[in-house]
């Protein structure tokens, strides 16, 4: 048995797993949520067993953790905190530096640092993560894992914006995108449930949550992705708002009196999308309940959230050159048979078809294809921590074996 327990930490929240890799195997699994607020919990569940909710004061991540490991041992998840071999950090922005997971050691989480800029919100509460666990649990080796890695391989073609070329050689303004664990779980799940390998696949993967990205990816690799220098590009979100025109930031600072602050972490970020469009929720479950009772702006949300999606598929399929599968993954592209057919509809251009019967599922891997589509369309939940764990596991062994063939040197 390898536990390897993975954390995803954020500003004011701590979510954990803690994964059996050698069977792939999730031991417990729980939250800290309302860190340094009123009201903090945890909520623990180990497997085969009711969750738990214990509201206590949670001042700081140090403590998130503490909780954590004790609620592992104290419900005898495992006999002692020495049995986690491995703590795989979820890193929200790895910029250009990282390609893959690392062995956090501290020129790496110097190079964390340095991508402040670019994730002022999520990478200082992931690297405070680090911090806390390689104090709490010394020599139990750390490994990052980067949402943005996967889509490293993504050319300059795809990457680089129409600004001025300084601006990229300056500050490294360029397209990142984010989800990567997530898409790259899912092209692999493809490759496995189509039968072939992964390098003879074209896909478009739609991880269709609250926050939403598209990715191409071809032969494994990622190619193109709808998210940017930051998770606010592309598709219009459960609050963010997606692909608009910049000119639209300057106008609306002149005339609602509000800071670049106001308007990007603010006003687009939280207060966008469907949830902007519709004026009652950025939850997809609302905005069908109300649109199927005549709420015409929550219909009018769903529209534009369809059509851009649509947008996507086709501007990849084009960038590809036709595709093998279209993958949904995600809150909303696994739960929602309603949105996958709206989606898939009117693309029998593409050799898309989608079977309503087969497509009425939830939550589960299912290829919803019609007969005849000569282009496959599948349904795969998504499992972003066994990605995260699987990589620290083959970081953190390779690890031990050179550390212990050094001291055999
Ligand atoms: P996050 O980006 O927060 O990780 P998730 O992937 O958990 O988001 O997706 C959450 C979203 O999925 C919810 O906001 C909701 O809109 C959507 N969702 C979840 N279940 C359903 C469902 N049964 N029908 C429609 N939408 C759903």
């Amino acid at each position: 048995m390898v536990f390897v327990l993975v954390i995803n930490c954020g500003s004011s929240s701590l979510k954990y797993q803690l994964i059996d890799i050698s069977g792939e195997k999730v031991l417990a699994k729980g939250l800290v949520e309302r860190i340094g607020m009123s009201g903090s919990a945890l909520i623990h569940q180990s497997a085969g067993r009711e969750k738990i909710s214990m509201e206590q004061p949670v001042a700081d991540h140090q403590k998130a953790v503490e909780l954590v490991l004790t609620a592992l041992v104290d419900t005898g998840v495992v006999d002692s905190m020495q049995a986690i071999q491995a703590v795989g950090h979820r890193v929200v922005h790895g910029g250009e530096g990282f390609t893959q997971g690392v062995l956090v050691k501290d020129d790496v989480l110097a190079g964390i640092k340095k991508c402040i800029d670019l994730a002022p919100l999520h990478n200082p509460p992931n690297i405070t993560g680090i911090e806390v666990c390689a104090q709490l649990m010394p020599g139990v080796p750390q490994v990052a894992v980067f949402d943005t890695a996967f889509h490293q391989t993504i050319p300059q073609s795809s990457y680089i914006y129409g600004l001025p070329y300084e601006l990229y050689e300056k500050y490294r303004i360029r397209r990142y995108g984010f989800h990567g664990a997530s898409h790259q779980y899912v092209a692999q799940r493809a490759a496995a449930m189509l039968g072939k390998p992964l390098e003879q696949l074209r896909l478009i993967t739609c991880h269709l949550g609250n926050g939403a990205s598209i990715t191409a990816v071809a032969a494994g690799q990622s190619r193109a992705t709808s998210m940017g220098l930051t998770p606010l590009e592309g598709l219009v979100m459960g609050t963010r708002c997606g692909d608009v025109d910049p000119a639209i930031v300057a106008l609306i600072m002149e005339k609602e009196g509000l800071t670049p602050d106001q308007v990007v972490n603010d006003l687009l970020n939280k207060k966008s999308g469907v949830l902007g469009i519709s004026g009652l929720s950025s939850d997809f479950r609302d905005l069908e309940q109300a649109a199927s009772q005549g709420h015409p702006r929550a219909q009018l949300a769903l529209e534009i959230f369809i059509n851009r999606v649509k947008e996507y598929i086709g501007a990849y399929a084009a960038l590809l050159n036709g595709i093998d599968a279209l993958i949904f993954t995600a809150g909303l592209g696994e739960n929602s048979p309603s949105i996958r057919q709206q989606i898939c509809r009117n693309m029998d251009y593409l050799g898309l078809a989608v079977d309503n019967t087969k497509n009425d599922i939830r939550g589960q891997e299912a290829d919803i294809s019609a007969t005849g589509a000569t282009v496959r369309t599948l349904v795969i939940p998504t499992n972003e921590e066994l990605m995260i764990a699987r990589e620290t596991e083959k970081i953190a062994v390779s690890y031990q074996l050179s550390a212990v063939s050094k001291g055999r040197g």
